[in-house]
């Protein structure tokens, strides 16, 4: 079970589930060589997958490529079905950064299988959260900009204005095919530069200036 940090303090709900976007920022549709999505592209990871970024994330051994998508994170607070846009923007509780961790080997085999991902990006700790800060100092959700440098090299910039589906968008959408809880956390989605990271890696994730972050790869 993990509880997120939102404002300095545990959140009142713990994460239930975490719902995904594949491909929403179109060069990274192009550097993975898919498509570009008609309707957002969703699937879930299970409570387990979510844990903290502190000092030090663990990720998979022997299971062959493991890359990081860095993702705007956005914190549920109020349960959500079948919402429209305005009713989606009163239930976000916070932003913060996620990484959508993906055993990319594995993906790919999957892939060419036709199965589904969840072997490659639900696994335990699959997605590392940052704290949350509260939803109040975003005025814009299309203007939020993220960067991950991996041991000192920019990796992943990204801006929210190049997603395909904008937030409130796609959690609307969400919301009419799975109920959003409080305490669920939506990953809005990977831009272009996502690359592996190995144990020893020293990632630094940062959310305008709200959000800055250093972590030791183990
Ligand atoms: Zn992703």
């Amino acid at each position: 079970m993990f509880t997120p940090i939102l404002e300095g303090k545990p959140y009142a709900h713990s994460v239930g589930k975490l719902v995904c976007v594949g491909r929403n920022y179109a060069e990274h549709a192009r550097e993975m060589k898919a498509e570009l999505p008609t309707e957002p592209v969703l699937f879930i990871k299970p409570a387990d997958a979510a844990c903290g970024i502190g000092e030090r994330i663990f990720i998979p051994k022997d299971r062959g490529a493991v890359h990081h998508e860095l993702e705007i994170a956005v914190l549920i607070g109020e349960r959500l079905v079948n919402a429209s846009e305005a009713e989606a923007a009163q239930a976000i509780a916070g932003v913060g950064l996620g990484l959508d961790l993906t055993l990319r080997d594995l993906q790919d085999q999957l892939k060419a299988k036709s199965l589904p991902w969840e072997r490659s990006k639900a696994f335990d700790g699959a997605s590392p959260l940052t704290a949350f800060v509260a939803v109040e100092r975003v005025s814009d959700w299309q203007q939020l900009s993220f960067s991950l440098m991996r041991n000192g090299q920019l990796q992943q910039k990204g801006d929210s204005a190049a997603m395909i589906f904008p937030v409130l968008s796609l959690l609307a959408t969400i919301s009419q095919n799975f109920t959003l809880n409080p305490g669920d956390v939506v990953l809005t989605g990977t831009p272009a530069g996502a690359g592996p990271v190995v144990a020893g890696d020293s990632l630094s994730l940062k959310l305008e200036n709200w959000i800055s972050v250093t972590t030791q790869v183990v």
